[in-house]
């Protein structure tokens, strides 16, 4: 065997966790024409290549990104689809040897466009138990809140959760940039906080006043993780602060054509190097070239040459800043250090 293919087969065999996808972002082009045929929609694509060729084509840049991906989700309507799309999802998380995930969705988006918070919590919440049964994979789920839109529609969104508040493990924040948004919803985080969910929110990267945003996440809206945040590598004082607060980091160094160079890798090296928690994750799978976790670590291992004990390392800090209990947190780090001893990695 070679050393990049023995480099390979270690890191698809390795048991892991993801801490930074979204639901939505998991619709292959062949789920798209199944759902846009199947709701009678009118989807602007009629097969998998003009699909593929739409992926290609979106401008560089998280705005080119998003009016896709809201035109891609747009197929979703029942609680069926939500159901079938989550499992989909869960069984490839199977074959990527994913054994815990924690899974976004965007609640606000579905109810805009008249499909109830119920049923796309029931569609999930089903498919999730089901890939537990099934498949061995063990998820939490975290809502989004939308930034771009009003306060008063993310405090509604919290009301409609209510039923399902010990079924929802956290509450975060996503889609288009809003300057400060931190501050807008100090209040909803307050009282998500009160309620007694676990807080993240997404600080995306190149974006104007990025770590000011990573700042107020911090210090205002006292967030436990920080997805993307990879702009700290710019502060210094930011840097000692995230080591200092064991803050975990959810990086995820996505790719597609469009996209200038792969400045995220050299982040990721210098942030994970100084001591920041980084866990690597594929944000949404089947928008991007990168893929699934699997393909993702293995792009993530040869661009940085990372050694094996490394790989271990980022996989474990996805364990470690999980938002499991503590018990069952300690039994996923168990099975991932027998994993490494069983390969001669000396953590
Ligand atoms: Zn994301």
């Amino acid at each position: 065997m070679t050393i990049n293919q023995d480099m390979k087969t270690f890191i698809e065999n390795m048991p892991k966790a993801e801490l930074h996808l979204h639901i939505e972002g998991t619709l292959s082009p062949q789920t798209l024409l199944t759902l846009s045929e199947r709701n009678n929609i009118d989807f602007p694509y009629q097969s998998v290549e003009a699909i593929e060729a739409a992926l290609a084509n979106r401008p560089a840049g998280l705005d080119g990104f998003l009016d896709h991906h809201y035109i891609a989700v747009s197929t979703m309507k029942t609680e069926a689809d939500f159901y079938d799309v989550t499992l989909d999802l869960l069984k490839t998380c199977q074959q990527n040897n994913i054994v815990y995930i924690e899974l976004f969705f965007d609640p606000q988006f579905h109810t805009s466009r008249g499909i109830s918070f119920d049923d796309q919590f029931s569609g999930i919440s089903r498919a999730c138990e089901q890939s537990r049964l099934q498949f061995g994979v063990q998820s939490n789920l975290i809502m989004c809140i939308n930034r771009e839109r009003p306060v008063e529609s993310a405090f509604e969104m919290l009301e409609q959760a209510r039923p399902y508040r010990d079924q929802i493990i956290g509450l975060g924040m996503d889609s288009y940039e809003e300057l400060n948004f931190p501050l807008k919803f100090k209040e909803v985080f307050q009282q998500a906080k009160k309620d007694g969910y676990r807080l993240t929110s997404h600080c995306d990267v190149d974006v104007p006043n990025s770590l000011n945003h990573i700042w107020d996440c911090l210090n205002v809206l006292e967030v436990e993780r920080v997805d993307h945040g990879l702009m700290a590598v710019d502060d210094p004082k930011l840097i000692e602060e995230l080591v200092a607060r064991n803050m975990t980091l959810t990086a995820c160094p996505v790719r597609r054509p469009t996209d200038p160079g792969p400045q995220d890798l050299d982040r990721i090296k210098t942030l994970f190097e100084q001591g920041v928690k980084v866990t690597i994750n594929t944000d949404d799978p089947a928008e991007f070239e990168t893929g699934y976790l699997s393909n993702m670590l293995v792009e993530v291992q040869e661009g940085s040459q990372y050694s094996k004990k490394e790989m271990v390392k980022f996989v474990m800090n996805a364990f470690t800043g999980s938002w499991l209990s503590d018990t069952a947190k300690q039994k996923y780090v168990d099975q991932l250090q027998e994993y490494a001893a069983s390969h001669q990695v000396q953590l």
